[in-house]
């Protein structure tokens, strides 16, 4: 009898130990704001390029919509929702004033490179393009996707037009909507937000975000995905374009975004606190040489320098993280996998997860 309750013992403890380790994350929805630096992430709006008229065409109004006197005042009015609601319930990396870096694995600090990295936790040297070429690499949504669960439960929906060879539809089986994919569903919402779409004009040469967002937001609402992915990108054309005003405008509309996609799984039974948020960018842009925030690339030898913010069941509720540490971009594959319960593997290497992430 002593004998079996020994072993009775040694079997529940064993149980707790399983149910411990599991985590609660059920689902998850990844963000991107494509070549969103950190420097206003962390500090706000930056003052020279504010004043400068080549930059920006109105200093008197991002002065009042955007400007105080402190870093902390900054940020929080260019970014509301990361500097009240993640800062207080999630973690936020990348302020490199407390040597806490995020940093570009891949030599190249440009998009597909990016991308390529944060899903299939691999900084591979061949992928060195921005071209509509079919990715070889696995990534981490295809790898969900076949398993139990979680097939057909993944969806992508990306404002610039290369995703669908970034993560591969046809082999990945990730329903990627991009640019003017059109939307083929039997929801009124997204038959409207499919004619907009065509109709709307097209300042960076491909739809405008909030097309992208309220297309991913109605397409959760009807069909529920497990896995969510949000990719923005008028940051970077902006950016490119040297608009410091539609740059910052852009970045502020997203943020709100975020705050509304958490707000609307909030509020649903089925992701109410059992989804993670995640949000980080594919490359950073220049800083040291001021004129070279337009720019980005292994010239531009800031540039590899990024973030990544994460909020969700599974998450301490550290805050800004201040601890000098050293994460990368190829980490973030397997996080979201074991965010799951999953160990991420595929046909190449894959850098571990960020342990402090999923560490509650
Ligand atoms: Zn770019």
């Amino acid at each position: 009898m002593k004998r079996f309750i020994f072993i009775f013992i040694l079997q529940i403890a064993f149980v707790c130990g399983l149910i411990a380790q599991q985590p609660q994350t059920e689902n998850i929805i990844i963000v991107t704001l494509d070549g969103m630096r950190w420097q206003e992430v962390y500090k706000g709006v930056d003052e020279t390029l504010m004043n400068d008229s080549v930059y920006n065409r109105d200093a008197k109004r991002m002065k009042e919509k955007f400007w105080a006197d402190t870093e902390q005042e900054r940020r929080k009015k260019l970014f509301p929702f990361l500097w009240t609601t993640i800062e207080k319930q999630g973690q936020l990396y990348g302020n490199r004033k407390f040597d806490n870096k995020v940093d570009n694995s891949n030599p190249y600090w440009f998009s597909y490179p990016g991308y390529n990295e944060i899903f299939t936790g691999y900084p591979d040297t061949a992928v060195n393009s921005n071209d509509k070429i079919w990715n070889k690499n696995e990534n981490v949504l295809e790898f969900l996707n076949k398993q139990k669960g979680f097939t057909g439960k993944i969806a992508a929906f990306a404002t610039w037009d290369v995703f669908p060879y970034i993560l591969n539809e046809p082999r990945s089986g990730v329903y990627v909507n991009a640019d003017v994919d059109t939307m083929t569903f039997d929801q009124p919402v997204l038959q409207m937000l499919n004619d907009m779409q065509f109709l709307t004009t097209r300042p960076i040469g491909v739809r405008p975000d909030i097309i992208t967002y309220m297309a991913a937001r109605e397409y959760l609402k009807a069909y529920r995905p497990r896995v969510l992915y949000i990719a923005f990108d008028e940051t970077d054309d902006f950016a490119h374009g040297g608009m410091y005003d539609q740059y910052i405008g852009s970045a502020h509309s997203q943020d709100a975004m975020i705050a509304d996609i958490w707000n609307t799984v909030q509020a649903l039974p089925q992701y109410k606190n059992k989804t993670t948020l995640l949000i980080t960018v594919d490359h950073g842009r220049g800083d040291k040489v001021k004129s070279n925030w337009k720019h980005h690339g292994a010239k531009i030898e800031d540039a590899h320098e990024i973030w990544l913010a994460v909020m969700g069941p599974d998450t301490k509720p550290s805050g800004e993280m201040k601890e000098p540490v050293q994460l990368y971009q190829k980490q973030i594959a397997a996080t979201i996998a074991s965010l799951l319960g999953y160990n991420f593997t595929a046909n190449h290497p894959v850098a571990v997860p960020i342990s402090e992430i999923n560490k509650k």
